[in-house]
């Protein structure tokens, strides 16, 4: 392991296979992000990010955002279709928006925003909340706004307060009740609507999101419903209004086979309805684009099999054939990618603060009188281990000990302190044995595994329902690293759990050969040292669909961009603070100020008592208050670190 390089950290961690460029390994062992790729590459070690957050007494957990690494996303997608449509003269121009579902935070959409302006990138709403928020960027003239979603007079009063302001909003119909509080609300303000019409697709695809298409989809209208829509819409006098064709079937697909499907199905409908005489000039693929959160470039779930310029070419491609074949003309082309565009700028940034460790601290296992024959029996087998090689028949005996031992005590054969004393020979023997079988050559199916009660769980300052719930909610794989000491070889083998109080806050499945591996070698904690972790590829939705379970509110937040003049490569712009306690508590209808009072009440009550001294009484009360304003996760020492 001395002979342990960096090359081989890229191979277990996978950092440039899933950073897309984005994210690599700096010869001292510093994980980098290269926000800039492929135009003027400035590496920034997050080390050196978290030193400066240290030093301006920034606590941890902290969300890192790159906010070139946005900028580029978006000059990527909007490139990847122009190349598109240049290579097969596609006669018709891209006008993407952004879902800001997946990241609402004003200054990712605000950066988005700003990127996109050279390309007419738009924006789109799935609620009037985000309606509100979408409504007051100037994205320019040329530039959508499209409204998907469920939507109530309000919804739709909002959208044409849009096209009032001359922008070009869009009203996607995604149920057949929509249209006519719509077209009625369009008479009464006076307004010409601009109105999509969302397919219910046919295609089937795999993966989390396959119920966005199919007959039980929840959105989306029948084909017959389409025809039944348009008439209605003519009869009213909108005909002309019908301009875009929507479809969304699912995020994350994995797989260009579904979407190059997908884009024939609604390319034929577009088609089809150009040719009965609707005004349709836009064709709105939706989402899906997917990110390659495992790095392994497959069809499997948390990955994709295609490239961005795959992708777009495949859109174009597509989309082309079928309408020169239908001689129709090429609509202009929409897609409604989220994830693709926010998922690599940020990461969460937190510490390890300490192990969990089976049987640390072990109780005496010198043999006593009287001690049951099952203990004495377990000491045997330990103490005779050094000339027993058979590690298969040691285990086997082990594991039937234990179970007698757990038998017994039920039973009350047994008592506390044998139980304890039967535990920890019990892992000193699964110790034993594991180490034993690391000089094996060949070790038998049913050992390779009894390893897996002995792996580290580092205990890191996070939790996952705040900062990655799609791990808990859908089984999702992110990638997490080290974010230094990659030169040097890790030596445990760990899962890990967050502060939370809830057993399925941890992470207990990594990226690996397989697709996926139950633990991720990391380095021993060092007394004294700090040891971050990096949770990657979390800037879409998992920034902001996080709850407050156990109160564990909002991150800190870190705002950096590149500086090429400066030494380390970047600046923080701003920070935002995290959601104190009594900012978490309020949302739960508490009253920070109230609940102070009220201890201060009770305090003057036992000082009155004379069980407290008035003076320490302050002190207790002032501690509660400074509580209330605090970091809701757990403080670190300035400088610390390992237990
Ligand atoms: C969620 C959603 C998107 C975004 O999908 P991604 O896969 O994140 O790109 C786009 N359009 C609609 C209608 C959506 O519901």
């Amino acid at each position: 392991m001395a002979d342990w390089t960096t090359d081989d950290a890229e191979d277990l961690y996978r950092i440039q296979r899933w950073g897309d460029g984005y994210f690599g390994i700096g010869a001292d062992g510093n994980l980098l992000a290269l926000p800039n790729v492929g135009e003027h590459e400035v590496p920034i070690a997050l080390r050196d990010v978290v030193d400066e957050l240290r030093e301006q007494n920034v606590q941890f957990p902290v969300v890192m955002r790159f906010h070139d690494i946005l900028k580029n996303r978006v000059r990527q997608l909007n490139e990847a279709f122009a190349e598109a449509i240049a290579e097969y003269e596609f006669q018709a121009p891209y006008r993407g928006v952004y879902p800001i579902k997946v990241n609402q935070m004003r200054e990712v959409v605000d950066e988005i925003v700003e990127a996109g302006r050279p390309y007419h990138y738009g924006l789109e709403a799935g609620s009037k909340s985000e309606l509100l928020a979408v409504l007051q960027y100037d994205t320019g003239e040329e530039a959508l706004t499209i409204c998907n979603g469920y939507k109530d007079e309000d919804f739709l009063r909002l959208a044409l307060l849009g096209r009032k302001l001359g922008r070009k909003v869009v009203v996607v119909i995604e149920k057949f009740s929509e249209i006519e509080p719509l077209l009625r609300l369009a008479a009464e303000m006076d307004v010409q609507p601009v109105i999509g019409l969302r397919i219910k697709m046919r295609v089937k695809t795999e993966g989390r999101w396959s119920k966005s298409s199919g007959d039980l989809a929840k959105f989306g209208l029948t084909t017959s419903e389409i025809l039944n829509a348009i008439v209605l819409i003519q009869e009213r006098g909108y005909g002309d209004a019908i301009r875009l064709l929507h479809f969304h079937i699912g995020s994350q697909l994995s797989d260009i086979r579904f979407v190059r499907e997908a884009v024939q199905e609604a390319a034929r409908i577009y088609a089809r309805l150009v040719k009965r005489g609707i005004p349709l000039a836009y064709l709105d693929i939706g989402g899906g684009l997917a990110v390659d959160y495992d790095g392994s470039q497959s069809s499997g779930h948390s990955s994709m099999n295609y490239t961005m310029s795959d992708y777009a070419n495949g859109v174009v491609s597509g989309v082309k054939q079928i309408c020169d074949l239908e001689a129709v003309p090429h609509p202009t082309l929409v897609s409604e990618s989220g994830r693709a565009i926010t998922a690599h700028h940020s990461c969460v940034v937190m510490q390890v603060v300490g192990e969990i460790v089976n049987d640390a601290n072990p109780i005496g296992i010198e043999p006593v009188d009287g001690e049951h024959i099952i203990v004495t029996n377990m000491r045997d087998l330990l103490v005779n281990l050094a000339e027993d090689q058979n590690y298969q028949d040691v285990y086997n005996e082990t594991t039937l000990l234990m179970e007698d031992a757990l038998s017994a005590f039920k039973l009350g054969i047994l008592g506390l302190e044998e139980l304890a004393r039967s535990e920890t020979i019990y892992w000193r023997l699964i110790r034993a044995v594991t180490q034993g079988l690391k000089e094996e050559e060949f070790v038998s199916e049913d050992l390779r595994h009894i390893e897996s009660p002995l792996h580290s769980q580092y205990l890191c300052n996070f939790s996952l329902f705040q900062s990655a719930a799609d791990i808990w909610a859908i089984q999702q794989i992110l990638p997490v690293a080290p974010i230094s000491r990659l030169n040097e070889a890790p030596s445990r083998n760990c899962t890990l759990a967050d502060i939370t109080c809830d057993s399925d806050g941890h992470i207990v499945q990594f990226i690996g050969e397989q697709g996926s591996q139950a633990t991720l070698p990391l380095h021993n904690l060092v007394k004294g040292e700090n040891y971050y972790l990096g949770l990657f590829l979390t800037g879409a939705y998992q920034d902001v669909i996080g709850d407050m379970h156990n109160l564990f509110g909002r991150l800190n937040e870190a705002h950096i961009f590149c500086d090429p003049e400066d030494p380390t490569g970047f600046y923080i712009e701003e920070y935002v603070s995290g959601s104190s306690a009594g900012q978490v508590l309020e949302v739960m209808q508490y009253n920070p100020l109230a609940m102070a009072r009220q201890v201060k009440a009770m305090v003057d009550r036992t000082v009155a008592r004379g069980q407290l001294r008035s003076r320490e009484g302050v002190k207790l009360v002032d501690f509660y208050e400074a509580c209330l304003g605090n970091y809701t996760y757990l403080r670190q020492p300035a400088s610390n670190g390992a237990p």
